[in-house]
């Protein structure tokens, strides 16, 4: 019930207001956020492959309004990758973008879009490392699988995210389980109407178990993003039966959750990538992880009455 309240409020600027000065947020947004900058993540991210895992890392921001911060958002990640280069860490940290970041939803905002990444990407290939275009709301896929398939001329690596909620995606599911294509499943995160998403969570993960099926079995390289565990051991099973060696799929999960399971997968010899947002404009993201546990909304309002 309180998580479609949640993700409304996630789109409100009033809550945004609210919520980014009340005091005791800082607290709790730590918990998800690595950090404001560059030179706050760049150490977690070292210590993290210090450890056996990889990352993939996000400057958070989305639903900019001018060009000016699309192309900020793209700078942004210039600059990242400028201070991986030195690291050496190859694909171990890899970037992940938000399309809405870069322009999406401007005018003329799919050619904006596709302008800002094009860079990213050819940065990050040029550190030996890759891209993956995370899944917005509904409305902005089309736009995201066309930049995809355009990046993915150049750059055969790029990756792109599937989410299990929406009817759709069995469907790009087995268009994109081919040769060398990379590809993210998550259950979905955005408050989707039910005339394109299940809005059960047992359909949920019903879907996912069907949409997994067939990255496992396809030719691509499966990359499983999900805190569940019962998801997790049944994909351990399905890529037995594919035949699919340990280093022929990983799992992803999310900075701050469930931090215990990304050791303990890595130590079973898994792939596991954490997926490390950073930045200021957190307000998005941090919405979207108290949707995703009432928990840790009354964590966060405990915070805040206790301040
Ligand atoms: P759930 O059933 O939600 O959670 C299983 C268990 O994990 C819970 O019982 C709890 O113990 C723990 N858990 C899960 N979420 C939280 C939380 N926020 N706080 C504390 N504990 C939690 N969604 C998109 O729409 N687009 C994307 O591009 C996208 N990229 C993602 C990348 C990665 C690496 C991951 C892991 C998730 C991504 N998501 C994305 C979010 C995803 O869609 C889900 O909302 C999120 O992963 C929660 O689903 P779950 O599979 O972990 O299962």
């Amino acid at each position: 019930m309180l998580g479609p309240v949640i993700l409304a409020a996630s789109r409100s600027d009033r809550m945004r207001r609210f919520i980014s000065a009340a005091p005791g947020t800082k607290q709790v947004v730590d918990r998800f956020i690595a950090g404001e900058g560059v030179d706050d993540v760049v150490p977690i991210v070292v210590d993290a492959c210090g450890r056996g895992l990889e990352v993939t890392l996000d400057v958070v921001g989305e639903d900019i309004t001018t060009p000016e911060q699309a192309a900020a958002a793209r700078d942004a990640y210039l600059e990242l990758i400028a201070r991986l280069k030195d690291l050496g860490l190859g694909t171990k940290a890899e970037m992940s973008v938000k399309l809405s970041m870069f322009g999406q939803a401007l005018e003329g905002g799919h050619e904006l879009a596709l302008a800002n990444v094009r860079p990213v990407v050819e940065a990050a290939a040029e550190i030996g490392t890759t891209v993956t275009l995370d899944a917005e709301d509904h409305t902005t896929l089309d736009s995201m699988f066309a930049i995809h398939e355009e990046l993915r001329k150049g750059f055969p690596q790029t990756g792109c995210v599937i989410q299990a909620y929406l009817f759709r995606t069995e469907d790009d599911a087995r268009r994109l389980a081919a040769a060398g294509s990379r590809v993210r499943i998550v259950k979905g995160a955005y408050k989707e109407p039910a005339s394109v998403a299940y809005q059960d969570k047992g359909e949920i993960d019903k879907a996912y178990v069907r949409i997994l099926k067939v990255l496992m079995e396809g030719d691509g390289y499966p990359m499983i993003g999900s805190h569940d565990p019962r998801l997790i051991s049944i994909s351990q099973e399905l890529a037995r039966r594919a035949g699919r060696k340990l280093d022929e799929y990983e799992f992803q999960m999310l900075y701050g959750i469930r931090s215990d399971e990304h050791v303990r997968l890595a130590a079973e010899g898994h792939r596991m990538r954490v997926y490390t947002a950073y930045g200021t404009d957190w307000y998005g993201y941090f919405m979207r992880r108290l949707a995703e546990k009432p928990a840790n909304l009354l964590f966060f309002a405990r915070s805040i009455l206790t301040k």
